[in-house]
């Protein structure tokens, strides 16, 4: 491929493996900087010993408290970004998440843009990840304007019985929207084999819809795309006015490097693309580039979670049962006059995951950890986190992330845990929810698998860092389109939203390019 580029994209996860696909297919050429490699392809991607306990593809770099004390940040990148690990459940923002959403700890802001604009490409995303479900199951599932490319991920006996005693309490439950290459008419042609390790492992063999399996093979294919990995993007430098970012600073096998293109966008998951854009200070961006309006790295968000285990009085010997949701405590319900939240089920517990469970010492007293995963219901649910300006990545000295949060909304969160518990007896359960940390719910006071918010969209420059196609305000040729644009994130999990952004951006980068 000849050393020209239309576009160079940072980072490629969600949003920049989709840009870059999307870039790709309309025949701009890309050149695509990620600092991972490609993950192997072992079958200790599928070890919880391996991956939960070990963190062994997790990143080994340390991140930062505001008062100095250094942090494990539970991150992966590798080509294809935490999609490499993510549990591939993919949903819209509900309508109203689109506007002001009132809660307990205050009000969630509207988006700059109506649900009715984003509709086509929450199609195209679901499409072009392959997503399994049926629109309208759910009361609160927005309008769509066409139904998902594939039917619903079938439930399994005990998750069917959780289904008929949901309903028989009066609750609406649905078949959570799944990105996975299964075909259960045809199991002999399905690539996924319904084995359970995808819920927060990697596939290996790449049956489950991630950013590298969809998005950076194809465009790789196309010939119009330079990937390179290892290539660690410290900072941006711009022309003389400011105006144009002109240069790409990389870090990569101990030299730097350095690269252009007409249009540059950074897609380095919402805490690193902040913390490029405030390394990138300079002269005339003396607090960081693209940050006149100084909310650069401010208004983070991630989701208030949690991840529980409830005890089945009848066997639950599910292989897949992450197959069901609950979203009647989303918005205001009879129950309460705020939104609580959401609630899925998570792949099954075995007794390897069980095992590393530090907090379930004590409670195993008339059980064995068999008989635990045998009965196990696992749930993971989930509260909006509100936008703080005081939540923040910022950088220090030596360029490191130093993350501030405080937890909001909490007690939405524990009104969700309680709603759940209340129901368990006629669940077919113990009464109690035994929490767990599989899938990173409690380690950290905060949750870095759903971060977003750090350079918020929006029409004007002095409330958001980015306009409402992602560029930056203050620059002409700066884009962003991970998950950092987010004004609010709902209570759903984002990347269906991350993936549809960036097929929206790519529209206007093809256009702005012909
Ligand atoms: C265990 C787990 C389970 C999850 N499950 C779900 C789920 O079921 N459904 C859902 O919707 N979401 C889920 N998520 C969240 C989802 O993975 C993220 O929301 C999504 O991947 C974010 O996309 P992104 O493009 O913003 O960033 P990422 O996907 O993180 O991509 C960022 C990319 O940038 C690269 N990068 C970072 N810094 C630099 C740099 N300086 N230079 C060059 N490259 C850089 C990274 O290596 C990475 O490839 C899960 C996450 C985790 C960790």
């Amino acid at each position: 491929m000849e050393n020209h580029y239309d576009v160079v994209v940072i980072g490629s996860g969600a949003g920049g493996g989709t840009l870059t696909y999307a870039l790709a297919m309309a025949g701009k050429k890309v050149l695509l900087l990620e600092r991972g490699d490609f993950l192997p392809r072992t079958k200790d991607t599928w070890d919880p010993k391996v991956v939960s306990t070990e963190g062994r593809y997790q990143t080994t770099e340390k991140w930062y408290m505001p008062d100095g004390t250094p942090f494990h940040p539970i991150i992966h990148y590798w080509v294809g970004g935490n999609t490499k690990f993510y549990g591939a459940a993919l949903l819209r923002l509900r309508e109203g998440d689109f506007g002001e959403v009132r809660h307990v700890d205050g009000v969630s802001p509207a988006w700059p843009i109506s649900y009715a604009e984003f509709e086509p490409y929450y199609t195209r995303a679901e499409h072009l990840y392959h997503a399994h479900g049926k629109h309208g199951e759910d009361p609160t599932d927005p309008p769509a304007s066409q139904e998902y490319p594939h039917p619903p991920v079938s439930h399994e006996p005990r998750i069917r019985q959780l289904d008929a005693d949901l309903r028989q309490l009066g609750h609406n439950p649905f078949h959570l929207p799944l990105g996975l290459m299964i075909d259960e008419q045809n199991p002999r042609k399905s690539k996924c084999i319904r084995c359970n390790t995808c819920d927060a492992f990697a596939c290996v063999v790449q049956a489950k819809s991630d950013a590298h399996v969809v998005c950076v093979e194809p465009a790789l294919d196309t010939g119009n795309v330079m990937l390179i990995t290892g290539a660690k993007v410290r900072s941006l430098e711009t022309n003389p006015s400011g105006r144009v970012v002109t240069k790409v600073v990389v870090e990569r096998n101990g030299e730097i490097e350095e690269y252009a293109a007409p249009i540059v966008v950074v897609s380095a998951g919402a805490l690193n693309s902040a913390a490029i854009l405030l390394r990138s200070a300079s002269d005339r961006h003396p607090n960081g580039l693209a940050n006149s309006s100084g909310l650069v790295g401010r208004n983070y968000i991630c989701h208030q979670n949690s991840t529980f285990l409830a005890i089945s009085q009848e066997p639950n010997p599910s292989i897949y049962p992450k197959t069901l949701a609950l979203s009647d405590f989303y918005f205001a319900s009879e129950d309460w006059e705020y939104p609580m939240g959401f609630i899925q089920m998570l792949g099954k517990s075995n007794v390897e995951d069980l095992r590393y469970e530090t907090r379930l010492e004590g409670m195993l007293e008339d059980m064995t950890l068999e008989d635990m995963a045998l009965h196990s219901l696992d749930f993971w649910l989930q509260s909006e986190d509100l936008p703080d300006p005081e939540n923040r990545v910022t950088v220090n000295r030596e360029g490191e992330i130093v993350l501030h949060y405080r937890k909001n909304n909490v007690a939405a969160h524990q009104r969700l845990i309680a709603k759940l518990q209340s129901m368990l007896s006629s669940l077919g359960c113990q009464e109690h929810l035994i929490p767990v940390d599989k899938y990173l719910g409690t380690q950290f006071p905060f949750n870095l698998a759903h971060q977003a918010g750090t350079l918020r969209f929006g029409p004007d420059p002095a409330t958001s860092a980015l306009d409402l196609n992602c560029k930056a305000h203050d620059l002409d040729n700066l884009y962003v389109v991970d998950a950092s644009f987010f004004p609010s994130v709902g209570a759903v999990n984002p990347s269906l939203t991350i993936i549809a952004n960036a097929l929206r951006v790519g529209d206007h980068l093809v256009e702005r390019l012909r």
